[in-house]
């Protein structure tokens, strides 16, 4: 699995393959990650001059931008204060501010390893239940979303066991501490 919302889970190798090799590259940090930049919110889209619906696919309230979506919206806020919380992150709401935060919290290198997996984690499943209410009109509540994210962050903590077993095994417990 790769996410390429805001960086990537996965790296790809130069066969064009992908593959879990280094934590580097696993986890790499939030100023790395322009990548949101390019997504096609709805303000975006007007802005290209074309017709959209303005407003939200999550709460159909404010109007979708990346702000909005991460985590403006009270539907995203509270799936990403869930699992914030489980790495003990108190998080602001305001994109840039959160950036900064997550550059600079924990000084702990495995809780800060597994704050950025479950950010990654939130951003992708929050991106992709957007397409899926955009696109096959199917719709996840706010406690089937932070179970795939939980689900997510386990299954990427674990992968890591390969290359990186004692590190891996720290995650998990820090992981299923919380
Ligand atoms: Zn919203």
């Amino acid at each position: 699995m790769r996410m390429n919302l805001n960086g990537g889970l996965g790296i790809r190798k130069k066969s064009g393959s992908i593959q879990e090799r280094s934590i580097n590259y696993f986890v790499p940090l939030p100023q790395r990650f322009p990548g949101t930049r390019r997504c096609p919110t709805r303000d975006r889209i007007l802005s290209w001059g074309l017709q959209t619906d303005p407003k939200c696919l999550y709460c159909n309230v404010g109007d979708e931008s990346i702000k909005h979506c991460f985590f403006e919206c009270n539907f995203t806020w509270e799936i990403w204060k869930i699992i914030a919380a489980k790495c003990g992150f108190s998080s602001s709401r305001q994109w840039q501010a959160l950036l900064l935060q997550l550059q600079h919290h924990p000084p702990n290198k495995v809780l800060k390893t597994l704050l950025l997996l479950c950010w990654q984690a939130t951003l992708y499943t929050l991106w992709t239940e957007r397409n899926n209410r955009l696109h096959n009109v199917h719709f996840s509540s706010c406690a089937e979303l932070v179970r795939q994210i939980k689900l997510t962050v386990k299954n990427r903590a674990s992968s890591l066991s390969i290359d990186r077993p004692k590190f891996s095994s720290s995650l998990l417990r820090l992981w299923f501490a919380t």
